[in-house]
């Protein structure tokens, strides 16, 4: 039976900070720090938001309810996807965004279009909860949840992004491109 590598969505394979980065200067009419530099996991915090406009930003989204329709995915996420899943089982656990009604039904139609042979999909944030023999994420909390001595539980390695450099991700195993998580992944679940 084939091992199975469990991907997270936003950040690994969704730019969504792209769509959201777009959002923002649409909305409040000026610029805004590009993702690739964001230093903060938050992307109110990234995009340097005060409480208020984080807030109002927060009730914009929710009231169009749409971002979720305008995300795409990073050069190289589909091909990647593809030659994993030929060696692997690939499953997508990526969390609902509570509040937009929109989300789950745009992730599937992005999921679909993008990565069409391979929709196995879990919605949940408790990741860690989720069977599976490696996890590549961007999010180092979520990693740190994972029960790394159980051999049959999920594994985690984190995709490199600015605003995971943190102290909290040192010791973790990172990995900067697709090339580097192909590898990684398929060592880990040989
Ligand atoms: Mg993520």
């Amino acid at each position: 039976m084939n091992k199975t590598v469990l991907l997270d969505v936003d950040g690994v394979l969704a730019n969504t900070g792209a769509a959201i980065h777009a959002y923002a200067e649409r909305w409040f009419g000026r610029s805004f720090p590009k993702p690739e530099t964001w230093q903060s996991y938050s992307f109110f915090q990234a995009l340097g938001l005060t409480d208020l406009e984080a807030k109002a930003f927060d009730n914009m989204l929710r009231v169009t309810d749409e971002i979720g329709w305008t995300i795409t995915p990073y050069p190289g996420a589909c091909t990647f996807v593809e030659t994993l899943a030929a060696h692997r089982d690939v499953v997508f656990v990526t969390a609902p965004w509570g509040g937009l009604k929109h989300w789950v039904v745009a992730r599937d139609s992005f999921l679909r279009n993008h990565f069409g042979r391979y929709v196995d999909v879990i919605y949940t944030g408790a990741k860690h909860r989720v069977h599976g023999d490696a996890l590549l994420d961007d999010h180092p909390e979520t990693i740190l949840k994972q029960p790394a001595t159980a051999s049959l539980l999920s594994r985690g390695v984190l995709f490199d992004r600015p605003y995971n450099r943190g102290p909290e991700s040192a010791g973790l195993r990172r990995v900067g491109d697709y090339d580097a998580a192909l590898d990684v992944l398929l060592e880990m679940t040989r």
